[in-house]
């Protein structure tokens, strides 16, 4: 048994750690907020690698959240393990709740917006979209204020979005905020949307080549795209 445990730690790799950026993440963001626009990685990232892979490769392998709340839920027993409630997997829910954190980046961006025309800079991080949580001890002088107020925007996007991951994680199993997270449903709906379009070109292809097409590492259905990362 405790050759297996070492075995699996000896094949652990550099992608495995990478809840120690989101961790670190956070915590950059206290000391001085533009470390905030670090977080773009993780918007832009998710979406190229979803684009260009044939599967959800930034979920399975290189989320760090993803990683963390595993870590805190499974190894350090923090969750309670109870499965999800059905409505959190919903479809409605999972596009509904996309739609209304896209809206609300989009007031952010719009509020950036007002700051370049001359707005003053609100030193507020919002959490939660409701609570503004004074932020005054970071040193943005040196930079422009529309940079430091999509710094702002930005980390109370990435903390709100850690917090309901935390209070699912609490209640439900480590991973379940993953049933709903919204960059989880945008490459979703990339590989589904690639799926289609390959399903489209697998449709036309004669009797014969539809046996090479299965031979080369193609899904072979939806189902090999899409997973539920909530399920342990
Ligand atoms: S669903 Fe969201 S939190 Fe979960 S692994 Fe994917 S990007 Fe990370």
């Amino acid at each position: 048994m405790k050759q297996l445990k070492q075995l699996k730690q000896l094949k652990k790799r550099w992608y495995d750690y990478l809840w120690i950026a989101s961790l670190l993440y956070l915590a950059l963001g206290f000391f001085n907020i533009l470390f905030a626009w670090l977080g773009l990685i993780c918007f832009l990232l998710p979406l190229a690698l979803s684009s260009s892979s044939k599967d959800k490769v930034y979920c399975n392998k290189f989320c760090g959240r993803g990683q963390l709340f595993e870590l805190l839920g499974g190894r350090f027993n923090l969750s309670r393990r109870n499965n999800p409630p059905l409505f959190l997997r919903s479809a409605w829910f999972r596009y509904s709740f996309l739609t209304f954190f896209m809206a609300m980046f989009g007031l952010m961006i719009f509020t950036t917006l007002l700051v370049f025309q001359g707005k003053p800079l609100s030193e507020t991080v919002k959490l939660l979209w409701v609570f503004n949580l004074p932020w005054r001890w970071t040193h943005t002088d040196w930079v422009f204020p529309w940079v430091a107020q999509f710094a702002f925007g930005f980390y109370g996007v990435m903390l709100t979005s850690t917090v309901l991951g935390l209070i699912t994680m609490i209640l439900f199993k480590p991973r379940s905020w993953c049933a709903y997270c919204p960059m989880g449903t945008m490459t979703q709906c990339i590989c589904k949307l690639k799926y289609r379009k390959e399903e489209s070109v697998f449709e036309r292809e004669s009797e014969s080549n539809r046996g090479a097409f299965k031979n080369s590492g193609k899904p072979a259905s939806v189902a090999d795209y899409v997973r539920f990362d909530g399920e342990q």
